[in-house]
């Protein structure tokens, strides 16, 4: 069991609120991903969970028992940071086997849980290398492996990926998925990114200057973003945004349309514009129309034969148009 609430927490440095009171449930088994802009305090949030930071006030509670008052390591979470720390002058079977060696639990059931998360992880053949034998990714795993072995009520990672280069991050983001779907135990995963939270939760919680701006699936926030902050955040390229005379033609303050939903021709359409930068990506062609709203970024397919200067029309798929009023609040 894995379920962890929070009721009106709130954290406050001094006299600076970085959490203003906050209230959030995580159920048994769910992969949740903290995302939103550095700074916004998703690193504080997963802290006082982990209770390496104290409340200022509110409370916490893990499978219904209050953990407010408990220290970190009688809250039975392990968390996994950017920097793996692990010890250099010890093989990966004895960095593994650390917890649990300092937890005194009998060799027996250790030589058992190390041979269970070193093949989870791959980390079968490299149980005898020092940590400067491998790969960042295989440090990872091993800091990982690290924490499978605690059998921990929920994980916690604090941008584990951040370190890693872009290949090596999107194996590693499938390999966490998969080892949660092969554990089913609560993970708790914060990032910046939020390809990384699209692709990996179950559960998002957008976070922004330290409140909660939406909690959903990812095709949720995509599809039914509550505000103009989750519109802009989620999704990538990023959701266009136009205000003024034409947004109150839909009677909104501003509308929102995504890059993938709009339709463009040489010929005929809602919107005329002249084409700036194209961005090539293969599958996808980015064009960046100059329109009288403003640069309108514009999906269209892999071979398109538009060129810098060309005038082109713009229609959006009113199905898919967001309307906004003037505090940024989705309108129905
Ligand atoms: P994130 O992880 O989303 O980038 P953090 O949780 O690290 O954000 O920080 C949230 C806010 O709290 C930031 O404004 C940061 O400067 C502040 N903060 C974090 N830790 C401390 C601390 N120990 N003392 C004072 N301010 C802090
Ligand atoms: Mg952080």
């Amino acid at each position: 069991m894995g379920k962890i609430q929070l009721k009106s927490v709130r954290k406050a440095f001094g006299d600076v609120e970085v959490i203003p009171p906050l209230d959030l449930t995580i159920n048994d088994g769910e992969f949740v991903v903290f995302v939103g802009p550095s700074g916004c305090g998703k690193s504080t949030l997963l802290r006082l969970i982990a209770g390496l930071e104290d409340v200022t006030s509110g409370e916490i509670s893990i499978n219904d028992t209050p953990v407010t008052a408990l220290p970190p390591a009688k809250r039975g979470l392990a968390m996994v940071f950017q920097s793996y720390a692990l010890y250099p002058h010890m093989s990966v079977k004895k960095n593994i086997a650390f917890p649990m060696k300092m937890a005194g639990l009998p060799v027996e059931e250790q030589e058992k849980r190390i041979e269970a998360a070193a093949k989870a992880l791959n980390l079968t053949d490299y149980l005898d290398r020092k940590p400067g034998q491998l790969s960042g990714g295989q440090r990872q795993r091993v800091a990982i492996g690290r924490a499978i072995v605690r059998e921990p009520t929920a994980f916690l990672f604090d941008e584990p990926l951040s370190n890693l280069d872009a290949a090596l991050r999107v194996n590693m983001r499938l390999e966490i998925s998969e080892l949660h779907q092969k554990l089913a135990t609560t993970m708790i995963y914060v990032t910046h990114d939020q390809v990384e939270a699209m692709t990996m939760a179950d559960k998002i919680v957008v976070l922004h200057a330290g409140r909660i701006e939406q909690v959903g699936s990812p095709l949720e926030l995509y599809r039914k973003p509550q505000n103009r902050f989750v519109a802009g955040f989620i999704g990538s390229p990023k959701m266009n945004f136009i205000e003024g005379a034409e947004a109150a033609k839909h009677g909104a303050h501003a509308i929102g349309i995504r890059p993938e939903h709009i339709a463009i021709s040489a010929t005929e359409g809602a919107w005329k514009g002249t084409v700036g930068v194209s961005e090539h990506l293969g599958s996808d062609t980015f064009l960046h129309v100059a329109t009288e709203f403003g640069t309108i970024n514009v999906r269209a397919g892999g071979e398109v034969n538009l060129h810098h200067g060309d005038t082109v029309y713009l229609t959006p798929d009113l199905e898919q148009l967001h309307r906004f009023d003037a505090e940024g609040r989705a309108l129905a």
